[in-house]
C-alpha cells in the first residue's frame, strides 16, 4: 500500500510528478492547493475567506486545511493508497495528521522530499503556466505545452497562478524554510523519509521515483 506524502519547497515538482505516480500506481492526487484553488474559483464560503492568504503566498489556517484533508481522506477512494501534496506543511498539520491517520486506519508510510536550490526555485516559478482545469503544469521555458497557451492534457487555456509572482513567491519560499521544512526530521525519525533531487532531468527523476514505489508498493 502507498500512502505517501510528497515534500518539496514550492516550484520543486511536486505537481508535475504527482500527476504521473498518481496515474502510474492508481492512487488519488489530493492537493490541498488544488483544492484550496478550486473552492476559491468556485467563489464558495471557503473560497472567499481564504482567496486574499493564498493570493499573497500565506499559509491558510491549519484548522481549515486539517478538516478539508481528514473529509478527503475519508473517502473510499483512498482506502487503497493516496498521494498527499501540500499537505502536512506546519508542525501542527503533521501532529494532527498522525493522529487522522491512526483514526481512519489511513496513516502514512512514505515521505518523498524533491528538494531543490532557491535560484531554480525561483526560475521556474516565474515561467509557470498551469491548467486550471486538469491541474497539470508547464513552463514558458523549461516544459513548454505542444500548442503555446493551451493544456496538453485537457485542452484548457493554461493561465498564471496569481500567487506565482516575485512576491507572494518571497513569502512562500520563508514559509516554506520556517513552517515546513522542520517536517523533513519529523518524518525522518520516523524512517519514513527519502531524498531526491529535483534539479535533475524530470526522466531522470521520474526512473528514481518509479523504482522506490515498485519496490514499496
Ligand atoms: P506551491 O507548493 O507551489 O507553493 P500549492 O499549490 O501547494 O503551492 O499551494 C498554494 C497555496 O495554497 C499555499 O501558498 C497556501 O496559501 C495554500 N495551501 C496549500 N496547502 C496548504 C496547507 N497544507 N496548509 C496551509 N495552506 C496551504
Ligand atoms: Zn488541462
Amino acid at each position: 500500500m502507498l500512502n505517501i506524502i510528497l515534500m518539496g519547497p514550492p516550484g520543486a515538482g511536486k505537481g508535475t510528478h504527482a500527476v504521473w505516480i498518481a496515474k502510474d500506481f492508481n492512487i488519488p492526487h489530493i492537493s490541498t492547493g488544488d483544492m484550496f484553488r478550486e473552492a476559491m474559483a468556485s467563489g464558495s464560503e471557503l473560497g472567499n475567506k481564504i482567496k486574499e492568504v493564498v493570493n499573497s503566498g500565506n499559509l491558510v489556517s491549519d484548522e481549515l486545511t486539517c478538516a478539508l484533508v481528514k473529509d478527503r481522506l475519508s473517502q473510499p477512494d483512498c482506502a487503497n493508497g493516496y498521494l498527499l501534496d501540500g499537505f502536512p506543511r506546519t508542525i501542527p498539520q503533521a501532529e494532527a495528521f498522525k493522529k487522522m491517520g491512526e483514526e481512519i486506519g489511513r496513516g502514512v508510510n512514505l515521505v518523498l522530499n524533491i528538494g531543490c536550490p532557491d535560484e531554480i526555485l525561483i526560475q521556474r516559478i516565474a515561467g509557470r503556466r498551469v491548467c486550471p482545469q486538469c491541474g497539470a503544469s508547464f513552463n514558458v521555458n523549461t516544459m513548454k505545452p505542444k500548442v503555446e497557451g493551451i493544456c496538453d492534457e485537457c485542452g484548457h487555456e493554461l493561465i498564471q497562478r496569481k500567487d506565482d509572482n516575485a512576491e507572494s513567491f518571497k513569502v512562500r519560499l520563508a514559509n516554506y524554510y520556517k513552517s515546513t521544512a522542520p517536517l523533513l526530521d519529523f518524518y525522518k525519525e520516523q524512517g519514513l523519509l527519502a531524498d531526491f533531487d529535483g534539479n535533475s532531468e524530470a526522466a531522470t527523476l521520474k526512473a528514481e521515483l518509479t523504482a522506490l514505489l515498485e519496490a514499496k508498493k
